[in-house]
């Protein structure tokens, strides 16, 4: 049924380690018509990031000015650092009717939920906690001390798993994989999102 539907505003959450880059990465190619909204961030960019790719880095009095602009749709500190959603970006692509996914952490999780109710909320959960340290240990990325702060701040994101309306288990990734993509293609279908007008148009061509 051909029709019009307003832009999804897709949110995915889940600690740190869990595989939130991983999942997207590997089903973004399979879903058509996804914006994925790359944030800007204080953190120091690890080895073979990219500016513009998978943040924009800036130091903390230029993220300040974003903030100052009203440039950001959320921000939050995240373990000594700030990350934000660069506003623009997102309103434009949503008020063309375009998918948007943000990759956020549960503080930030929580402000776009409350600025814009209809958002999907995503939660993706690891298989256990001493699963999700096995992994944060095997990236090599972080002091002994960030990734003591980055576990205790998992632990709070999974208490909060009811607040979203979908949990994907990152077990394996073909399954977690296979789980995300059918929540987007099922929101996608939902006849919520048919207007009045579009069925009335689709009728009159019998
Ligand atoms: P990392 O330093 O591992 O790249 O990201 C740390 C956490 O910040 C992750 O949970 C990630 O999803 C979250 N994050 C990334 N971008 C944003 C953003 O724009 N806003 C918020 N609130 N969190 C973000």
């Amino acid at each position: 049924m051909p029709f019009n539907r307003p832009g999804i505003l897709f949110v995915m959450t889940g600690a740190s380690g869990v595989g939130k880059d991983t999942i997207r990465q590997a089903a973004l190619p399979s879903i058509d018509e996804l914006f994925f909204s790359v944030s800007a961030t204080t953190r120091p960019r690890r080895p073979g990031e990219v500016h513009g790719k998978q943040y924009f880095f800036y130091e903390k009095a230029a993220f300040e000015r974003l903030l100052a602009e009203d440039a950001l749709l959320e921000h939050a500190e995240y373990v000594d650092d700030f990350y934000g959603t660069p506003a623009a970006p997102v309103k434009e692509a949503l008020a063309g009717g375009r998918d948007v996914l943000l990759e956020l952490e549960l503080v930030g999780a929580r402000e776009v939920k409350r600025r814009v109710p209809e958002a999907v909320m995503i939660f993706i959960a690891p298989p256990s906690l001493s699963e999700l340290e096995r992994r944060l240990r095997g990236r090599g990325t972080d002091s002994e001390s960030r990734i003591q702060k980055r576990l205790a701040r998992a632990r709070e994101e999974i208490r909060a798993v009811k607040e979203f309306g979908y949990v994907v288990v990152n077990d394996t990734l073909p399954t977690a994989v296979r789980d995300f993509c059918s929540i987007i293609y099922a929101e996608r279908a939902r006849t919520a999102l048919l207007s009045r007008r579009d069925i009335a148009n689709f009728l009159r061509e019998l």
